[in-house]
């Protein structure tokens, strides 16, 4: 996702992260701004716009609730939960992804994945708080007996690494006389003010889903504009052993870095020789550096320690356990390695590890009673 944003300023966008868009402005019935509120410092602006469209997901339906819903095609976000859990590979050793059966015709993905075993997913409706996704007891449960009967292993919770849930988005078109009522396609929906919605889809539909927006207001606006998503090639992959040496960095670091960010692993590697204890890294065995915290200050907006280890790197889902120990060195080393960018003092680093420690709590990574 980051590649995208990074191509999309290539192109002249301007992405903002944790602007919330609280309200939409309307001119003569028309969309015209929207009004957003800046995470960081709660201050509220206004944003013009010649075109609003609201991509926000499983949220879709919170911009102009009753615009949406009063309207003909009612896109009603009907959330369904996914759980996965992850496990220490020497628990769960896999060398591919297996297909797990789980009972009553259902299976489950077991995969190796970023130093870790990943078990998932479940597939429920959901009618809790949508801001913060908790994994549920009876779905680690269920994924951790089948993994079990299929593998021959006794794994507990107690051998979880750690633990994520997410909700998708399925539209339910809220037609009760529909046998098949819940669509996992995306739906693109133009209402009375012009607000242009899109939600429901997938992670792999993202292209068709930005054409399907674009195509629609070059259409509405009655322009010739073809769309070009799919001849623009994202990222730049690299090779790890073309990539640069730099003292103190672990032979499996390059690879891992390849791999998440293709040629701008250089950068990150940079950083890493800024300072010694950057090119080390953040969490136990794990390879994930501590120099991806001021990387990601710089380059990718992340402003807090969650934005580090749950949404640039994956270690709150990979040590999660090890992250959230009373005493736990690594969030505040994250807190220091991003203050430094940020100018934070040190009264604020210890309320950023807070905020990390209360983020995961939310978020139930450590598992269903832990954390
Ligand atoms: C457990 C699980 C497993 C899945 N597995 C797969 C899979 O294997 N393959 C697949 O293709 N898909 C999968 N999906 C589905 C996929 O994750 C979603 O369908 C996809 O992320 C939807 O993309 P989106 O851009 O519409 O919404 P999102 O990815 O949810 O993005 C919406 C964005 O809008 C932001 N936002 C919300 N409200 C506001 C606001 N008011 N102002 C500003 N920003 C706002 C949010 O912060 C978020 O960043 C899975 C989902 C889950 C939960």
């Amino acid at each position: 996702m980051l590649t995208v944003l990074g191509e999309a300023e290539r192109f002249g966008a301007i992405c903002a992260n944790r602007l919330e868009v609280i309200e939409l402005v309307q001119e003569d019935g028309r969309a015209a701004d929207v009004k957003v509120r800046d995470g960081e410092t709660e201050s509220e602006f206004t944003v013009r716009a010649e075109n609003v469209v609201n991509a926000t997901g499983v949220w879709a339906d919170r911009i102009r609730p009753e615009e949406l819903h009063s309207e003909a095609e009612v896109p009603t976000i009907r959330p369904s939960r996914g759980t996965h859990i992850t496990l220490d590979r020497s628990d769960l050793p896999l060398v591919s992804g297996a297909i797990v059966p789980a009972g009553e015709g259902r299976s489950i993905f077991a995969l190796p994945w970023l130093g870790r075993s990943l078990v998932g997913t479940t597939d429920n409706n959901y009618d809790g708080d949508v801001d913060h996704v908790q994994p549920a007891a009876d779905d680690v449960e269920y994924l951790l007996d089948a993994t079990n009967a299929f593998f021959g292993t006794s794994l507990t919770n107690s051998n979880l690494t750690g633990a994520y849930a997410g909700v998708r988005p399925l539209i339910s078109t809220g037609d009760t006389r529909k046998s098949v009522d819940i669509s996992r396609k995306a739906e693109l929906y133009e209402t009375s003010s012009g607000l242009i919605t899109i939600t429901g889809g997938k992670l792999t539909t993202w292209r068709r889903m930005a054409k399907m927006a674009v195509d629609r207001l070059a259409e509405r606006d009655g322009r010739q504009a073809p769309c070009r998503t799919h001849e623009i090639p994202l990222g730049q992959a690299i090779d790890p052993q073309g990539l640069p040496r730099v003292e103190g960095v672990r032979d499996d670091a390059y690879g891992a870095l390849a791999s998440r960010y293709g040629h701008a692993a250089q950068k990150v590697l940079q950083t890493a020789g800024e300072r010694g204890e950057l090119a080390q890294p953040t969490v136990g065995e794990l390879p994930d550096l501590l120099a991806e915290a001021p990387f990601s200050a710089r380059h990718e907006q992340a402003r807090s320690v969650g934005d580090v280890l749950l949404r640039r790197t994956r270690l709150g889902l990979l040590a999660a356990r090890e992250l959230c120990t009373p005493g736990s060195e690594a969030p505040l080393r994250v807190a220091r390695a991003m203050g430094q960018e940020l100018g934070w003092d040190e009264r604020r680093v210890d309320a950023e590890v807070e905020r990390f420690r209360q983020e995961a709590r939310a978020e139930g990574i450590c598992g269903p009673g832990e954390g």
